[in-house]
């Protein structure tokens, strides 16, 4: 019901064009829109947050998104960056987290169909098969561990299990009698796939190896994942753009305490990083610092109406 409240509200601000003027004095600032997975289900256990998105709404976000936005591709971006030009006037960048199988298969035409270019950030122990986000298997199998307990408990045993570092959740899922191994219900990309996602004009970027927490895992280990990210990137024939997303949006609070860019992120810059992407939600004037970047996260719950409040730079 508040939901519903909420969206009458939005549409009804949306009406009185006052989004639309504040998009059009916030042009200059860049705008990055992210998905995870396009994929219908409907499952409440699996997609509760709505992180695969419905092809049609997908279609139709998109869609909103490229009617008011022109989409640099990641090697336009990384020239802007580096020219200290401002952004050509409302830019905006698609991007993709994880690698699912589906950004290829059922994103990859929809996208090609209205000439989008876009970023994937992939995770590379996903493609590879060496690991599988902990987050379906905790979803796919909490209605048989904790029968009886619903979404909500779900929701924050979740967010509990993504403050932790790898090690320390995995014990703990298997301690409850989490099967580490279970199917995959929305598979990755096969590596031998990256070519064909490249020629549907998807770039690739870095998401690290094993998903780690920036803000909670050994610097040495982030390190040493971001080099087998992109060593595996390479040997899989992709040469990725120098950019990483960070994995649950997790910043190292250690690395944005004082001091300038540069210095603060020397651990990325060191690496060849020139540009990383956060989860926090708003505008990215061009004096954004390059390794905070701020993101728009866009589920399945997002209609029209809340894309413009979203991006009108008046909320966030
Ligand atoms: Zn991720």
């Amino acid at each position: 019901m508040k939901s519903i409240l909420k969206e009458v509200l939005t549409r009804c601000v949306s009406a009185t064009g006052l989004f639309h003027v504040a998009r059009g004095a916030t042009g200059d600032q860049l705008r990055i829109f992210t998905w995870h997975g396009v994929e219908h289900c409907d499952d409440p256990y699996l997609n509760f947050d709505q992180l695969q998105v419905d092809p049609v709404r997908f279609e139709r976000q998109v869609k909103w998104v490229v009617s008011r936005y022109r989409i640099l591709s990641g090697s336009a971006f990384l020239e802007v960056l580096e020219s200290g030009k401002p952004w050509p006037d409302r830019s905006a960048l698609i991007t993709f987290d994880d690698g699912y199988a589906n950004n290829l298969a059922i994103a990859g035409p929809i996208l090609q169909a209205l000439g989008v270019p876009a970023i994937a950030f992939l995770t590379t122990g996903f493609l590879g098969r060496d690991l599988y986000p902990w987050w379906y298997v905790l979803r796919s199998e909490w209605p048989s561990v904790f029968p009886g307990k619903g979404v909500p408990a779900l929701m924050e045993e979740e967010r509990r299990l993504a403050s932790m570092t790898c090690s320390e959740r995995s014990a703990l899922m298997q301690e409850r009698g989490f099967r580490l191994d279970h199917p995959e219900p929305f598979p990755f990309l096969e590596p031998s796939q990256l070519p064909g996602l490249e020629a549907a004009g998807i770039e690739v970027g870095l998401h690290g190896h094993a998903h780690l927490a920036c803000g909670v895992e050994d610097r040495a280990r982030l390190t040493a994942d971001l080099e087998i990210c992109r060593t595996k990137l390479l040997a899989w024939g992709v040469k990725p753009l120098p950019l990483f997303a960070y994995p649950y949006g997790s910043v190292p609070e250690v690395w944005t305490d004082g001091g300038n860019a540069c210095s603060r992120m020397s651990g990325l810059a060191d690496l060849g990083i020139i540009a990383a992407f956060t989860t926090r939600m708003g505008l990215n004037p061009r004096d954004t610092d390059p390794y905070l970047l701020r993101r728009y996260d866009v589920t399945g719950r997002r209609t029209p109406a809340n894309l413009a409040m979203m991006t009108s730079g008046l909320v966030f």
